[in-house]
């Protein structure tokens, strides 16, 4: 049977992009050895970087004076090497969820942190608006897509003060205006490659702040990596390679634009069919719903359905579509390698179930 993959992360890839990185892996360049067995130095793999980088570039539309680096530890790495690196007195933060919070946290350890607004009271269903961000913070950090509770910015906010983002479920699914931000990081393994990269769009000029506060140790300081492109130390060079595939496989569909539409399409198909269907209900104020990941439960009078219906769909291909446990009920993650067959599957699955209850 087919299988339609709407797992959250790590995520669907688009085939072509797992079929050539396997075949790498079998034989890189024809060089007769294996992508998981070559140097990181070796002079085929440094134009993997290279291009990568440059198509990172290309498709974000990044202006000059920013460096994209690949760094491992994840997303949650970066919670805490963003504070070590910008956070010179005090930050604000825009609290739409677990991963903000978990951000937050992680930035206390370094100096003051002023929470601009949550929605923690509303169990993160909206993002809030109307906050204001002091004047004197060294930058607001906001998490562009919240992947759990399914709410998602879809803009870059006008502010007084440089901005941060973690950008780990929506990267590459919308075009950003980079210019706004000092730094935009994302864990690769939501929308842009396997688990162990992450990528990190910094602004070269805003280094370097925070030493007149502290020290920072090597490995955790942006500028080691900027400096050494990504090969200060052994890079993530499978999970690297995957990305650069992903990249080109973007830019060959027609970059982050057409990957804005598609993603567009898929969710007001699927949403549609939440608000129409009698058995289910969407878990977000609507002006805020993400078109990564489409989060639902049963309706009331039916929430005894809700393992039926998981059942359900599992024995028609349906993968990956358990809500997280703190949203419960059904969460459809539709990243850039989502297909609209997928997601009328989805629907098609929705629409027998209610028609048999
Ligand atoms: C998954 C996720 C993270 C955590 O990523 P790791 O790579 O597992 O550390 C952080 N932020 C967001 C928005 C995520 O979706």
């Amino acid at each position: 049977m087919k299988k339609y993959n709407f797992n959250a992360g790590p995520s669907m890839l688009p085939r072509e992009v797992i079929e050539n990185t396997a075949k790498q892996i079998l034989d890189f360049n024809g060089s007769g050895l294996s992508l998981a067995e070559i140097s990181h130095r070796a002079k085929d793999f440094q134009p993997v970087v290279d291009e990568a980088e440059a198509l990172v570039k290309e498709l974000l539309d990044i202006p000059d004076g920013y460096k994209t680096i690949f760094l491992g530890g994840g997303a949650s790495l970066e919670f805490c090497m963003v504070p070590y690196n910008f956070l010179v007195k005090k930050a604000a933060y825009l609290n739409t969820g677990t991963w903000a919070k978990k951000a937050m946290k992680e930035a206390k350890l370094f100096g003051e942190v002023v929470e601009v607004a949550s929605s923690a009271d509303a169990n993160y269903t909206f993002i809030p608006k109307g906050w204001t961000v002091p004047a004197d913070a060294d930058y607001l950090h906001t998490t562009s897509n919240n992947t759990i509770y399914g709410t998602e910015m879809r803009k870059d906010y006008d502010v007084p003060v440089r901005q941060i983002c973690d950008m780990s479920s929506d990267i590459f699914s919308r075009p950003v205006d980079v210019s706004k931000y000092d730094c935009i990081y994302a864990g690769a393994q939501k929308n842009l490659s396997m688990a162990g990269v992450t990528i990190v769009i910094v602004k070269e000029d805003a280094l370097g702040k925070a030493d007149a506060v502290r020290k920072i140790p090597t490995m955790l300081d942006y500028r080691t990596h900027v400096e050494k492109g990504s090969m200060f130390n052994t890079p993530p060079v499978v999970p690297i390679y995957t990305a650069l595939e992903n990249l080109r496989w973007i830019k060959a569909q027609g970059g982050v634009k057409e990957m804005d539409r598609r993603a567009l399409q898929r969710a007001d198909m699927l949403y549609s069919e939440i608000d129409r269907n009698k058995l289910f209900r969407g878990t977000v104020a609507e002006e805020d719903r993400s078109v990564m990941n489409i989060c639902f439960v049963m309706n009331d009078e039916y929430a005894e359905l809700e393992k039926p219906f998981f059942e359900f769909a599992t024995s028609k291909g349906m993968v990956g579509i358990k809500g997280h446990r703190s949203v419960g009920g059904f969460r459809a993650s539709c990243y850039n390698a989502q297909t609209v067959e997928g997601v009328q599957a989805l629907i098609d699955c929705m629409k027998e179930f209610e028609s048999n209850h």
